[in-house]
């Protein structure tokens, strides 16, 4: 039986991580770490410069006080050391990680880590709205679950799915979206008098065809591959011109 690892970024507690963890439980070994609270938002964060505390609240159920990507690795480099996981599966997250928002997911970034760990890894989130359901996210987490066990896989597989509220219609493959984010710092002033910030806006998306975000908006299930080699490739090409102005910037630096 293939087993897998569970993390998520809005804690052991959460409704999304429970269902999940039955419905893949159906269908494989599975082993739960996750944090001991909320860490939305957390991006690739690592934490380094403190102990984690790792507490046991059912067989094969763990929380962390740390990070998803901290439970990842206590999952894979300490509790599964001797026989890794066969997936790292993170979710199901309340509310979509789709665009250019992957980068501060903790759900996206435990996947992230999966894979820098030689693991392959899912990612799942569902959209919140009219006839939001962690139910049927669960069973068709499942179902997807079940296809890739039984498929060849590539070796650095990264997949980001995110669900539509409501019946989805089919499954589509994409790329991920631009969002125009109206992100804005509000100012107010605390009962002390004192100054504090708040960042805060809502996303705007770019309509363009084949993003996550257009599937979603057509009530379709968004399966986006990820790597993490963030190279520009095309900037490769179109900084060639700077190159000789750069390459002549290291002469006489001693002086
Ligand atoms: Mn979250």
């Amino acid at each position: 039986m293939a087993s897998i690892l569970i993390t998520n970024d809005d804690g052991v507690f959460s409704e999304g991580l429970k269902l999940l963890a039955e419905a893949l439980g159906e269908i494989a070994r599975v082993t739960v770490v996750a944090p001991d609270r909320e860490q939305s938002a957390s991006g690739h964060s690592l934490t380094l410069h403190r102990p984690l505390r790792m507490q046991q609240l059912q067989e094969n159920f763990f929380s962390v006080d740390g990070t998803p990507t901290d439970c990842v690795n206590l999952g894979v480099l300490w509790l599964m050391k001797d026989s890794p996981p066969d997936l790292v599966v993170s979710g199901i997250n309340f509310g979509c990680n789709m665009g250019d928002d992957v980068t501060y997911s903790g759900t996206v970034s435990a996947t992230f880590e999966g894979t820098l760990l030689g693991i392959p890894s899912v990612a799942f989130s569902q959209e919140v709205g009219e006839e939001f359901s962690f139910d049927r996210a669960a069973r068709f987490a499942q179902r997807f679950i079940e296809i890739l066990l039984n498929e060849a896989w590539p070796d650095d597989m990264l997949l980001n799915v995110n669900i539509p509220a409501g019946s989805p219609r089919g499954v589509e493959l994409t790329r991920l979206g631009k969002r125009k984010y109206k992100q804005v710092v509000v100012e107010k002033v605390d009962p002390r008098g004192r100054r504090y910030f708040w960042i805060a806006g809502t996303p705007e998306w770019q309509r363009e065809e084949g993003t996550d975000h257009a599937a979603l908006s057509s009530g379709l299930v968004s399966v986006t591959p990820l790597h993490l080699d963030l190279t520009d490739y095309r900037g490769l090409e179109s900084y060639s011109e700077l190159r000789d102005r750069f390459d002549g910037l290291t002469g006489d630096l001693e002086t």
